[in-house]
């Protein structure tokens, strides 16, 4: 912890008091156009990769980055609660599922949820994400661990766009244009982030290099 206290001190002795003005000029409100999901993964940093300031992402983060399909709500579900305001309070543009690499979420769901006895929780939250080993069966017939765990999070990351979908508020805004989504997979060892092609079926647009 010695770190982060020192980290705190640093942050408010110099950044802040640099940017006083822009904190005074947000305490007030917040206005992200961007509702932004990903995983608790310590390494992926939303905020450091798009180089965005506070105020601008709208940030729900949790294992795998996973959207509970509507149907799937029980009485909590915070990932619902979050997308009802950014989508209906604050009126972001874009949804933006970002997934990434060495996913120890997908890494667990692919290696067996049996494995978690001790975890209930996480193995219940994470057999949400179920049906994307039946989407890579095929693809991973044959294929190294690590390129079958990259098709698994890939997939993921489309799993998740779909159950985006299955909200009847989110649908709406898509059909009335409003709102747009975007499936992006981060590649921690690259610094790159790639795109979904619905052209290409593939995550095949290097967004780190299109300007
Ligand atoms: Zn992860």
């Amino acid at each position: 912890m010695k770190r982060i206290y020192a980290g705190l001190h640093t942050f408010h002795k110099s950044y802040f008091r640099e940017e006083r003005e822009f904190f005074q000029r947000i305490a007030g409100k917040q206005t992200p156009s961007v509702f932004f999901v990903t995983c608790a993964d310590s390494r992926v940093d939303p905020n450091l990769v798009t180089q965005s300031r506070p105020g601008e992402l709208f940030i729900v983060r949790n294992v795998g980055n996973i959207i509970p399909p509507y149907t799937e709500i029980k009485d909590k579900n915070s990932v619902a609660a979050a997308m009802e305001f950014a989508v209906l309070e604050l009126k972001v543009d874009d949804i933006i599922v970002c997934g990434h690499s060495n996913c120890g979420a997908m890494q667990s769901l692919h290696r067996g949820t049996d494995r978690l006895a001790n975890m209930p929780h996480l193995k219940e939250w994470l057999q949400l994400a179920g049906p994307v080993l039946k989407a890579v069966e095929s693809v991973c017939r044959g294929l190294p661990e690590e390129e079958c765990l990259k098709a698994a999070e890939q997939a993921n990351i489309l799993y998740q766009l779909e159950n985006i979908q299955t909200y009847p508020f989110v649908r709406e805004a898509l059909e009335r244009g409003t709102l747009h989504i975007h499936g992006w997979y981060y590649d921690i060892g690259s610094g790159e982030v790639f795109s979904y092609s619905p052209e290409d079926q593939m995550f095949s647009i290097n967004l780190s290099k299109v300007k």
